[in-house]
């Protein structure tokens, strides 16, 4: 927090009571129009600043976003099997500016001052703010596994956020001989796409069947069971006998170290040396969050679900994968989900009205070859008794289903996902 601390920003609101919902809302003077500022245009920021433009088409809503590029996650298995190039993930968010009419401002911001309401970009200027959105995403916890640090993960990749990551493990997997083994360690939840690793497990099976047939994958897992096992399984029975091994954490341990130099991946009772190696590691909040104090000990910021305002600082709302939604997983989905909800809430607290109860979903599609897809689907509702999202409905796509028609769907739900929350 810019001059003061959390502690102190607190006592100066007041109690913690008082931050809650319309206890500490901002309104606009009069006639001004009420200025919306989103960090971050990933799949969360880009989807709120749309819809709280569609839901209040005079709000002053500006998205601020640090990278030039940027390269959708959902989609970069695909690209590391070879399917599609790297430009193919490239999301543009024109279509909010020229369509709707937000502010797109690129810039990093480096600063938050909850109590002056001010953001600071790194060249120094400042954006002031009724509402804040954040939706930083994840950061890497480069010191959760000795051996793997930022340098490190520059030669082993993580690929966890796509763009050079993903080509760099592409082109690891190009340069490895036939026979080689491909390890990916699997972290620990809750990270960014629970599916997604094994997702990529059998999308490099994939390309090694048509390429260098005599090779395997390795997963490593932190974990004892992971999202939609059964049918993972079966699907790499069905697809690539032989070639998939999942090795559970109550097999051989937790992972110990890396050895960079030798690519060896050193549990507490196992030693795993690969041709390739792909570290996914644990993760956390994005930084600017971590900053302003607004994520807990667990390292991810606590909402109100109803709003996903901040419980630690009033007028900032958190959405995507930097936040606490549980049950709810981090996903593209879920981010999506949630900026609709928040942009609903701003616009009810931006005209003093009370959000009423959110329902929520989220629907995670994995590929496992081009025509075989397998997902699991989830309702969420705000419990007032708990006080959180709690899960209402949901399942997973029956062991005889089409994996054919799944594919379909998962190939028209990236469509509609990206236009959703890309396009104006
Ligand atoms: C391999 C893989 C596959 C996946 N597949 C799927 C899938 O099939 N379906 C699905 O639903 N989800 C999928 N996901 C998950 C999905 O990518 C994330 O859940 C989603 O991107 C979260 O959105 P977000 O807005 O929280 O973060 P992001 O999309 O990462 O956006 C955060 C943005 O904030 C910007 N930013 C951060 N800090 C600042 C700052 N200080 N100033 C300015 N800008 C800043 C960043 O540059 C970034 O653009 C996948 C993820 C991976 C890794």
């Amino acid at each position: 927090m810019s001059g003061i601390t959390r502690r102190t920003f607190l006592k100066s609101a007041g109690t913690v009571g008082a931050l809650s919902l319309l206890g500490c809302t901002v309104a606009p003077s009069k006639g001004a129009k009420a200025k919306v500022v989103i960090i971050g245009g990933g799949y969360g920021g880009s989807t709120a600043a749309k819809y709280l433009k569609l839901f209040d088409p005079s709000l002053d809503v500006t998205l601020i976003e640090k990278r030039k590029t940027y390269y959708s996650c959902p989609g970069s298995n695909e690209v590391i099997s070879g399917w599609h190039d790297l430009g193919w993930l490239v999301r543009s968010r024109e279509g909010l500016t020229t369509r709707l009419g937000v502010n797109l401002v690129r810039a990093k911001v480096v600063e938050i001052d909850p109590q002056k309401r001010i953001v600071t970009l790194k060249d120094g200027s400042e954006i002031p703010y009724d509402r804040l959105v954040l939706s930083p995403g994840v950061d890497m916890r480069f010191d959760a596994i000795e051996g793997y640090d930022l340098k490190t993960s520059k030669l082993i990749p993580h690929a966890w956020k796509a763009g050079k990551q993903t080509t760099l493990l592409l082109n690891q997997l190009k340069a490895m001989r036939d026979g080689g083994v491909v390890i990916i360690t699997a972290p620990a939840g809750p990270y960014r796409c629970p599916p997604g690793p094994y997702e990529r497990a059998s999308l490099i099976a994939n390309y090694l069947k048509r390429s260098k047939p005599r090779s395997k994958v390795i997963i490593v897992d932190a974990k004892t069971q992971f999202s939609k096992q059964a049918l993972f399984l079966k699907g790499w029975q069905d697809l690539y006998p032989g070639m998939v091994e999942w090795v559970s954490s109550e097999k051989v341990g937790q992972i110990d170290h890396i050895n960079p130099s030798k690519l060896i991946v050193a549990t507490e009772f196992n030693n795993f040396r690969a041709s390739v190696l792909n570290v996914i590691p644990p993760q956390k909040a994005g930084w600017l969050a971590r900053k302003t104090e607004l994520a807990d000990h667990s390292r991810w910021c606590p909402v109100d679900p109803r709003s996903f305002e901040s419980t630690l600082i009033p007028n900032i709302h958190i959405i995507g994968d930097a936040c606490i939604a549980t049950p709810m997983p981090k996903s593209a989905f879920s981010a999506n989900s949630q900026a609709k909800i928040c942009a609903a809430a701003i616009v009810d607290l931006l005209n003093g009205r009370q959000p009423g109860p959110p329902s929520l979903i989220n629907h995670c599609y994995s590929f496992l070859a081009p025509d075989y897809a397998i997902s699991i689907n989830g309702v969420y509702e705000y419990s007032v008794a708990e006080r959180q999202l709690v899960a209402t409905g949901g399942g997973e796509t029956p062991m005889d289903a089409d994996r054919g028609r799944e594919a379909e769907f998962a190939r028209s739900w990236r469509e509609n996902i990206t236009a959703d929350t890309f396009e104006g």
